[in-house]
């Protein structure tokens, strides 16, 4: 197929820009670079442009004959969202719309949209299903809920067809360290342990622990980029079939593990020992968020490759020590 990445030069999107490369997909990464990497993706297939130059993106889709688009380009940070809510709104709901907009123009049917499991928020029942109630925490999380109301709204009205799909946790490298994650700054929580490791930060801060979970420490469902990657191949591939519309899938191991539990599968995979302080919680953060998946499994045929959490760890940790500088750029 000839397929558009946004945000390609990502995380996420760049681990499955390559994966749809070596499936044999032509595919175009469109990335401003704002927060991606030149070396995430082939020099051949990066148009540096930004989603807000609807002209340009209709030209990318027209010219190449576009026949599908993964949605990744966002911005992430919930902090940050709360802080500059503004810069939210502009480059996640406002540039969506504008790719959607060029998807008209253009006559381009079919989008798989990143979508997070924060549009979820508190709520008391766990593993979480599609059909749990959505109510967003941070203008970040608010930002991905409008844009899959307007993929639905424009779904009915224009005949889209679309998965949107909810990630819990991304975490993991290539197994053989060749491409991982490198945020600019680091938040997350295993790439934040490894860097201690390294020895690039001090201690790590556990933020917490008294939460009601057994230890008293936040739990989540860590989900490897490979596997999300491979998500994304079979939701589009999906989109193909079918009457106009679609649906959301979670995206999660269905294993939660707290932040004292991946600290020891950290140990367990280095046999270093890691230093740690608890400190107050984080504002924003639940108790527990674990996905079931089960949709996902049944109508896209979605497997897991990596379902461990050590696994997880093992192929972060490759990437992490051999990148000391990340992508270096
Ligand atoms: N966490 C922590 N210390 C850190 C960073 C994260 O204790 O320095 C915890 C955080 O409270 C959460 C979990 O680790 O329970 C995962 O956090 P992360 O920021 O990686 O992802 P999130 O779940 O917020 O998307």
């Amino acid at each position: 197929m000839r397929l558009l990445v946004t945000g390609g030069a990502g995380y996420v999107g760049g681990f499955s820009a390559r994966r749809l490369l070596a499936a044999g997909h032509e595919v175009t990464v469109i990335d401003d670079l704002s927060e991606g990497h030149r070396g995430a993706v082939p020099e051949d297939v990066l148009e540096i442009m930004n989603l807000a130059d609807t002209a340009g993106v209709t030209r990318i889709l027209s010219e190449r004959r576009i026949e599908g688009v993964l949605h990744f380009a966002a911005s992430t940070y919930v902090g940050v969202s709360v802080e500059d809510p503004r810069r939210y709104y502009r480059n996640n709901v406002a540039n969506s719309l504008s790719l959607l907009e060029a998807m008209l123009d253009a006559q381009v049917h079919r989008i798989v949209f990143s979508s997070t499991c924060a549009t979820y928020g508190e709520t008391a029942s766990m593993p979480l299903d599609e059909g749990a109630p959505l109510n967003p925490g941070s203008p970040y999380a608010f930002s991905k809920m409008m844009i899959e109301q307007m993929i639905r709204d424009f779904s009915r009205a224009y005949g889209l067809r679309f998965a949107l799909l909810r990630y819990f946790n991304a975490a993991g490298g290539a197994s053989d360290g060749s491409h991982g994650e490198d945020h600019r700054p680091e938040t997350h929580l295993i790439p934040l342990i490894l860097q201690i490791l390294l020895g690039k930060r001090d201690r790590l801060m556990v933020f917490g622990d008294d939460y009601s979970t057994p230890d008293g420490t936040c739990i989540r469902d860590y989900v490897h980029v490979e596997d999300l990657a491979g998500a994304h191949e079979l939701a589009i591939e999906k989109t193909a079939t079918g009457e106009p519309g679609g649906e959301a899938f979670n995206m999660g191991t269905g294993q939660g593990h707290s932040v004292l539990e991946v600290i020891r599968s950290v140990e367990r995979v280095t046999g270093r020992k890691v230093p740690y302080e608890v400190k107050a919680r984080r504002p924003g953060d639940t108790a527990r968020l674990v996905a079931s998946s089960e949709k996902a499994h049944r109508q896209l045929g979605w497997q897991l490759a990596y379902p461990e959490l050590d696994q997880v760890v093992e192929s972060a940790w490759e990437w992490h020590r051999q990148h000391l500088e990340g992508y270096g750029d």
